[in-house]
């Protein structure tokens, strides 16, 4: 199978002649692909069409560009078999659950917003004797700018409200994992969308990325990535004062109450190394009972058993190779700095083979809360294990980072669930459970983990101008 490389503008390709190389992390010496490396006028040239489509598909009306979407969604179906190992080749997420449950929820992306628009029921309300009414439009291009994570599945979850909202698209994949982006839009054009309606750069953050955000044209920005891109797009957004969506990196609390079903618990928890750990909304610190703190121990131990690092082709395989390189040194990094302050390695803490981009499955006990390893994301196979007496304590230990994206806790108490999940700084609080997701949910984080929430009705709401239009019934007396 082959995959496309250049520029994706007005469902035409546009090759660079400056290309970035792009290799596979399951074999760090075969490279997969040059890709087009966009710079300023890329950028320009994308907005330039998506400005000039943006009339034409504003004014279809929600069924109208519903009836794309579902097109899109239809071929993404057809072709999941492509696209997951494109995507497992490109950044080592399982292929199994890529073509299972990942490239799968990409279509459905794109499903729900086609319904959601088309089912909009505007608001309207009476006062005295103004009639009001709420008014959803477009607001013009967007642009989406996504990370090197699930980039399939990231991307078609802000593209698709933003189309189906009426908005055109701008859409750059981070540059360690271009490629299934690239199919979306061999889709796109078979799917027959208006040219200019939805577009693809490819290209690094600092050059394509940074002409992106600041360009006049753009009306909409909606990011992915880290706190700290999300500050600098912030500035950018500001500049132009364009209404912007970030959502950032986790630090989430796993916390483990004496009176949950503790198998459960820790089996949940071994979930936490999953993908080699490089998800947002992972469970990092995990935050036990120190009356039941070894009868878990043992329970996570026994769980983790069912782990094997390995080729994420191979179904048997659980645990896949980091991104890149530089992301494997920079896991190193936090272990090795963990160490030289004195928090104790209980497991892991070290490369799988030495000739892979493998990290071992690793557990840290911080020698206090202040501890880097507990304050900052790593993204990778790393946790930490500390230890409460009781409730409030888990409560100030869960807030106590500058994130906020997501927070588990296991109980069996259901009025302590809800005390924890009304004291909890974070967007998304799972009880007894991980990772079920409702598309029509508000999904975000607090303070480093984002701004701003994207998800069903407050997605198209943010990808609109919404207008106030009132009818006064008598006319004469003003
Ligand atoms: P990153 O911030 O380095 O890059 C993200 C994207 O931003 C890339 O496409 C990159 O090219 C682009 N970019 C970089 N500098 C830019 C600039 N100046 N202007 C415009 N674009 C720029 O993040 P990453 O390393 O790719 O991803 C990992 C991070 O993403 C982690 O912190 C993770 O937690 C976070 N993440 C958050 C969520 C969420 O839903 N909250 C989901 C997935 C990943």
């Amino acid at each position: 199978m082959s995959v496309a490389t250049g520029h994706f503008i007005n469902n035409q390709r546009h090759d660079d002649t400056d290309t970035f190389e792009d290799r596979s992390p399951l074999d760090w010496s075969l490279k997969l692909a040059d890709v087009s490396r966009g710079n300023a006028e890329t950028a320009d040239a994308a907005l330039r069409a998506a400005h000039d489509a943006f009339p034409g598909w504003a004014a279809l009306t929600t069924h109208e560009r519903g009836r794309y979407l579902t097109r899109l969604a239809d071929l993404i179906d057809r072709h999941v078999d492509d696209l997951a190992r494109v995507e497992c080749l490109d950044m080592a997420m399982l292929e199994e659950s890529l073509r299972l449950r990942v490239i799968a929820r990409g279509a459905r992306n794109f499903r729900a917003y086609a319904e959601l628009a088309q089912n909009y029921v505007p608001r309207k309300w009476d006062s005295n004797t103004t009639h009001n009414t709420v008014l959803r439009m477009p607001a013009g291009p967007t642009i989406v700018i996504t990370p090197w994570n699930a980039p399939f599945m990231l991307s078609t979850w802000k593209c698709a409200p933003a189309l189906a909202a009426g908005n055109t698209v701008v859409l750059k994949p981070a540059e360690w994992s271009p490629l299934s982006c690239s199919l979306l839009m061999d889709l796109v054009a078979e799917a027959d969308f208006p040219p200019g309606v939805f577009n693809l750069v490819q290209g690094f953050g600092n050059e394509v990325g940074a002409a992106l955000v600041a360009h006049p044209l753009v009306r909409r920005i909606s990011f992915t990535g880290s706190p700290e891109t999300g500050r600098t797009i912030g500035v950018a957004a500001a500049q132009n004062l364009v209404p912007f969506t970030a959502e950032l990196g986790g630090k989430g609390p796993f916390v483990v109450f004496a009176d949950a079903d503790l198998a459960l618990a820790a089996e949940r928890a071994a979930v936490m190394y999953d993908d080699a750990g490089q998800v947002c909304l992972a469970g990092t610190r995990l935050l036990v009972d120190a009356t039941i703190k070894d009868e878990f121990f043992e329970l996570f131990q026994s769980a983790l058993r069912r782990h094997v690092l390995g080729d994420s082709r191979d179904p048997t395989t659980t645990i896949s190779p980091l991104i890149h390189p530089t992301h494997l040194a920079r896991v190193e990094g936090f272990v090795e700095r963990a160490r030289a302050n004195g928090d104790r390695v209980i497991f892991g803490g070290k490369r799988w083979k030495e000739n892979g981009l493998w990290y071992e499955p690793t557990l840290i006990e911080p020698r206090d809360n202040a501890a880097e390893i507990v304050q900052r994301e790593v993204f990778g196979p790393v946790l930490t294990w500390q230890t409460f007496r009781d409730e409030h304590e888990a409560i100030d230990l869960a807030n106590s980072t500058a994130y906020g994206l997501s927070a588990m806790v296991f109980t069996r108490d259901d009025a302590r669930a809800q005390r924890f999940a009304l004291g909890v700084r974070a967007g998304t609080i799972w009880a007894n459970c991980f990772l079920i997701r409702d598309l029509t949910a508000p999904f975000g984080g607090i303070g480093l983990s984002g701004v701003g929430r994207e998800g069903g009705d407050y997605a198209l709401d943010f990808y609109s101008d919404l207008k106030t239009f009132q009818v006064k019934e008598e006319t004469t007396n003003g």
